[in-house]
């Protein structure tokens, strides 16, 4: 098996360590609103803090297009990073990520002094992992540390082309979420169950499949279960569909009953006429959903079923929330089932993993995730790893592996 490095193979006293983390986090009128991906890479920069590292952060934010955009600098962040930080070890912050501003900010940086850089994201060479683009940011430092799993099924400039052409490792949280993942999904305990919601088939339709080939059952909500109510014939009137994918949708169902795997889908659901008309929601069977109206939730009595069929589960598997959960009540199906999930765990009938933004969001609004057996920061890596794909970052990180040698650092 090919090897990864981890920061205690590295000596890192007065080396400039390139760190990439994800500090792609949810703001609000400048201000940010989650930490939780900020406080998630503070162990790997306090642990190079204390091995006098120089520390050079680098992260994307949102998607400024290959140019650069006042709303989508990470300036911003820095008030927030600090406030996790030793207050006589501030991190400085350069407008930019490369060039002789970033060369010149690196240069006044002593061992264990911070510095994040602007977003990446404001060149194109980043997505593009241009190899100029690679080396320029290559230029500022000595060590390459990923500490972003959730980010690592991208090809970019800095999470393939820094692994090629720097000593590369990884950080805490990145071994963190590796090491959890494969331990629940390496050999999971069977019945194996995956509920599986969000927005669009689309974008999952990979995910369902091999799903179906892993799992003893699969529960599909959120707006994606419409799609495949749509494919049984169902009238679904302004809920969202996506025509394009009934064909899609239909051989996922006839491929499950081929693979054993028990599907489980609405029966009835929660509408309402619009996603901003709560008020007049109400609870109908899915052979009643009038032209005018859009299912936003799954109904009581799929939850229901679902609670009781994922009982007889020793793995579950979580991506994707089952309803429109940002506006109450649509939350309601998503809460009923973490809570269900979470005492499942607690009474270690099963180990459960969720991955993905939004329903880790909706896990830690119910004030439950410490009652899931894991919760990845990562939605797309995540998915891939699931689906057994090779992750591009792990698999730059893997190809370019050399063994670092030890330098003596016995002191007196
Ligand atoms: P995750 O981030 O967990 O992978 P997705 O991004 O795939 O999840 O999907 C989350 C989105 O799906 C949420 O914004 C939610 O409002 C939306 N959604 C869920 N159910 C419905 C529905 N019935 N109709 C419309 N949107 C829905
Ligand atoms: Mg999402």
């Amino acid at each position: 098996m090919k090897k990864l490095n981890y920061l205690s193979d590295f000596n890192f006293r007065g080396k400039r360590v390139l760190v990439r983390v994800d500090l792609n986090v949810p703001i609000s009128r400048g201000k940010v609103v989650d930490t939780s991906r900020i406080e998630r890479v503070i162990p790997t920069i306090k642990y190079l803090v204390e091995q006098q590292a120089k520390v050079i952060l680098i992260s994307h934010f949102g998607r400024p297009k290959g140019q650069f955009s006042l709303e989508l600098s990470l300036a911003p962040i820095v008030d927030s990073l600090n406030s996790f930080l030793d207050s006589n070890n501030q991190a400085k912050f350069c407008i930019d990520c490369i060039g002789e501003e970033a060369e010149n900010a690196v240069n006044e940086l002593n061992n264990g002094e911070i510095l994040l850089l602007e977003n990446l994201r404001f060149y194109p060479g980043e997505k593009s992992n241009d190899p100029k683009f690679v080396s320029s940011l290559a230029k500022l430092g000595d060590i390459y540390i990923n500490d972003t799993f959730s980010c690592s099924h991208r090809s970019h400039a800095s999470i393939v082309g820094l692994a090629e052409v720097l000593p590369c490792g990884i950080g805490f949280l990145f071994r963190e979420e590796i090491e959890h993942i494969s331990d629940i999904l390496k050999h999971p305990k069977p019945p194996v169950a995956a509920i599986v919601g969000g927005s669009k088939v689309s974008t999952k339709i990979e995910l369902l499949h091999s799903l179906i080939e892993k799992t003893d059952l699969l529960v599909i909500g959120g707006g994606m279960a419409n799609t495949f109510l749509r494919t049984q014939g169902y009238e679904i009137g302004k809920s969202l569909c996506e025509n394009d994918f009934l064909g899609k949708a239909k051989e996922i169902l006839e491929s499950a009953e081929s693979h054993n795997c028990k599907i489980i889908l609405p029966s009835d659901v929660v509408i309402s006429s619009s996603i901003d008309d709560a008020a007049n929601c109400e609870v109908v069977e899915i052979d009643k959903i009038p032209q005018n109206k859009m299912a936003l939730d799954l109904g009581p009595i799929t939850c229901n079923n679902i609670i009781t069929e994922l009982s007889k589960c020793q793995t579950i598997i979580w991506n994707g929330p089952l309803g429109a959960f940002e506006i109450p009540p649509f939350n309601v199906a998503t809460e009923t089932v973490v809570r269900a999930v979470s005492s499942y765990t607690k009474q270690n009938i099963s180990i459960s993993i969720a991955g993905g933004g939004d329903i880790v969001a909706a896990i830690k609004s119910s004030g439950l995730k410490n009652s899931f057996t894991y919760l990845s920061t990562a939605g797309g890596a995540f998915l891939e790893w699931i689906e057994g794909k090779i992750i591009p970052g792990i698999k730059a990180l893997k190809d370019n592996y050399t063994e670092i040698e030890q330098e003596e650092t016995l002191e007196a």
